[in-house]
């Protein structure tokens, strides 16, 4: 019998030279950004004061499919980068499938996540045009984590705004964030006008993503040769994620096999475009016909159950309007696991493929997210982040349809992450005390509503 290969590894020079850019090619384009308070769609200039320049201008760029990495940003990539692409055959065994199982293992990166993909050429860019300090706003502190990184490796300052909660409930994240030199201040904190507010009405007020932003973006608009990041849902972070799918594209080469099914877990879309608009543009193309499903919470289905219309980013509505499949900004999900994951919208790009039917999207329960991940790690050895796990849960409903089917499908997803620094979660599974989160429609309409 031959035997099965685990791992397709490519060498450092195969580094992609280039990100690839699904706007240019898909045939209904997203519909512009809007300011919400002239109502014009917004221009790349718009953006200046806030993002960096060239962030900008690639969060408009509809036109050039390929846009170059930088060679400092390809010499930061190589400390983890090329990512393995691995056969899971251990988990192929476990289940019995016919299917063949792949996986691209982001979280090989030093954070644990593929969120570094994206905020070392945010922190290039801006360093590049004379910024000296950059401000984010981090929940659960993958974002916050990837950014400080990113920031000590262009010599950056970084301030990251954490909502207080978890601030003090995870605080394995601040220290990582503290350790690669960032500022970590809780959130709402005394720092802002807005954090001033909200302690000054609500002095026990744990904090939330949508005052986190506000703090960020406020500190960032008020302090000289300082701007703000955000690490998913905008069209240039997707851009920067498709390193992802670019390597996995040659690996899957290496292995002599194409898939048939691309998955990607979901909260604001950027690991999912990464891993699949690489192979999405040879369906474009009229050359293959492969299927790409997004895989989100059932306590946050923003896609399954979501509205397209404009919706702001933020709750507090500080942001463009984003035309987006959306819960209304208003939403508030149940507190999961998946922290990654709970967030309101998808973006711009995501949403329109959607609307397409060029992509599908699946909602998941947390119990069932679980029993995947643990299946994972007991098979592949990798424990998974509870995010990632959605991603799982979906091929290994796959790989048993095929085996129903008794077709030889091949299935590719993304590890996204590793839960090391999420063990409470396995914990509270383990010991028996997670539970179902699912909106009622009830819910669903009162946010809409709302937002
Ligand atoms: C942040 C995060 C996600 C979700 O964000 P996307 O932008 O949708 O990719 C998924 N997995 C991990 C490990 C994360 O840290």
């Amino acid at each position: 019998m031959m035997e099965k290969r685990k791992k397709f590894i490519l060498p450092e020079a195969e580094i992609p030279t280039q990100w690839y850019n699904v706007t240019a090619e898909m045939k209904n384009k997203p519909q512009p950004m809007i300011n919400p308070q002239t109502k014009e769609p917004l221009k790349a200039e718009d953006l200046y004061p806030l993002f960096a320049e060239e962030l900008s201008r690639q969060e408009m760029n509809q036109t050039d499919a390929w846009i170059d990495i930088p060679e400092e940003v390809r010499e930061k990539y190589k400390i983890y980068r090329p990512s393995p692409l691995v056969r899971a055959t251990g988990l192929e065994k476990a289940l019995g499938t016919p299917a063949h199982i792949y996986f691209k293992n982001e979280s090989v990166s030093p954070v644990g996540s593929h969120k570094l993909n994206s905020a070392l050429p945010q922190a290039y860019y801006n360093k590049i045009e004379g910024i000296t300090n950059i401000t984010t706003e981090t929940g659960a502190g993958q974002w916050g984590t990837a950014l400080a990184f990113a920031a000590k490796a262009f010599d950056l300052e970084l301030a990251v705004y954490m909502v207080k909660i978890s601030y003090e409930q995870k605080p394995y994240r601040r220290s990582l964030m503290q350790t690669w030199g960032a500022q970590v201040i809780p959130s709402p904190s005394m720092s802002t006008k807005a954090g001033r507010k909200i302690i000054t009405e609500h002095p026990n007020y744990q904090g939330s993503l949508g005052t986190a932003i506000s703090e960020a973006i406020e500190l960032a608009m008020q302090t000289p040769n300082c701007k703000y990041t955000l690490g998913s849902v905008l069209n240039h972070v997707s851009l920067h994620q498709t390193i992802i799918g670019l390597e996995a594209e040659k690996q899957m080469a290496m292995a002599d096999e194409y898939p048939d099914v691309v998955i990607g877990c979901f909260g604001g879309g950027s690991n999912f475009s990464g891993i699949s608009f690489p192979f999405l543009r040879h369906n474009i193309a009229g050359k293959t016909n492969t299927r790409f499903i997004a895989a989100e919470p059932a306590s946050c289905p923003k896609l399954t159950r979501g509205e397209f219309r404009y919706d702001f980013g933020d709750e507090t509505g500080y942001t463009p309007l984003i035309p987006m499949y959306t819960l209304g900004h208003k939403f508030a999900p149940a507190n999961i696991h998946a922290g990654g994951l709970r967030y309101h919208g998808a973006g711009s790009i995501v949403s329109q493929l959607l609307k397409d039917k060029l992509i599908e999207a699946v909602s998941i329960k947390q119990l069932e997210t679980f029993e995947a991940g643990i299946l994972f790690a007991r098979t592949e050895g990798i424990i998974p982040a509870p995010e990632s796990t959605h991603a799982i849960a979906v091929a290994v409903r796959e790989a048993l349809q095929a085996k129903e089917e008794g077709k030889e499908k091949v299935i590719l997803f993304n590890l996204s992450g590793h839960g090391l620094v999420d063990m409470a979660a396995y914990d509270q599974y383990l010991a028996g005390d997670l539970s179902n989160h699912e909106v009622s429609d009830e819910d669903i309409r009162k946010f809409s509503a709302e937002s």
